[in-house]
């Protein structure tokens, strides 16, 4: 009863004219294959620069895709130099906002407090949050599968009511961009140990209807074995987003 999103997330790459070709060619894709798109969501998160050209495209040829932006600001406006905040995004009809991203916990040294602070931020605008957690291969040695990946949530869902639409994305950070997927079998043992939390945190009924995303070398190849899953809900793509046949592919997972 969850819909399947299959999310790309195109991180540093493609201007707004490559954007644009990009999402156009992808819509035709889509179409072509008579995909049912009652069936499965398909989103793309571009760079802020091309978000205003993706609206603009998607609106215009109403297009069944949805998109978000990679990152907001905690803030809403001020003195925060080269910051993005959650009211610009929902004005320009962004569904999403991916939130807490290993590369932005690594390199921008977000804390699990800056994390919580950005949900929040994307509630406040009616952006729905796509909380990313994920375990290095250290914290795997040392804790196990899905302690931090728990905590990380937990953090996450600090001050986030039961009425809150929110999406989770569980990408190890061993499996990013490495070519080395987690199983099947692994995605969905911390995905239910990650829907167990939203069922303390947030009730069943939410904890029945969130999606949890698997990430991490997912490609056409291996999308149908996490799909089968119960507890996986969908993909959060990387590089294989940025191949239009490729992520078509995976959105297709079904055929
Ligand atoms: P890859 O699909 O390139 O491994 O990246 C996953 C990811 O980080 C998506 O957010």
């Amino acid at each position: 009863n969850r819909t399947p999103l299959i999310a790309g997330n195109w991180k540093l790459n493609l201007d707004h004219l490559q954007a644009i070709a990009f999402v156009q060619k992808l819509a035709w894709s889509l179409d072509d294959a008579k995909h049912d798109f009652a069936g499965v969501e398909v989103a793309v998160f571009p760079p802020f620069t091309d978000l205003r050209s993706v609206q603009t495209l998607v609106a215009s040829d109403k297009l069944p895709i949805a998109f978000g932006a990679q990152d907001l600001s905690a803030h809403d406006s001020g003195a925060y130099t080269g910051e993005i905040s959650g009211a610009f995004l929902a004005k320009l009809e962004c569904s999403y906002v991916i939130i807490g991203h290993s590369e932005r916990r690594t390199l921008h040294n977000e804390t699990d407090e800056v994390v919580a602070a950005k949900v929040q931020a994307a509630l406040r605008h009616s952006l729905v949050p796509i909380i990313c957690v994920g375990e290095t291969a250290e914290d795997l040695e040392t804790h196990g599968p899905s302690a931090v990946p728990v905590a990380q949530l937990r953090a996450a869902l600090a001050g986030v009511t039961s009425a809150a639409d929110i999406v989770v994305a569980y990408e190890p950070v061993w499996a990013i961009g490495s070519g080395q997927a987690a199983t099947p079998d692994q995605a969905e043992q911390v995905a239910a140990a990650l829907r167990a939390v939203l069922v303390e945190l947030l009730g069943d009924d939410v904890a029945a209807k969130t999606r949890i995303l698997y990430g991490g070398s997912v490609k056409a190849a291996n999308i149908a074995g996490f799909m089968r899953e119960p507890n996986v809900d969908g993909a959060l793509v990387g590089g294989a987003s940025l191949d239009l046949d490729e992520f078509a592919s995976i959105a297709r997972f079904k055929q």
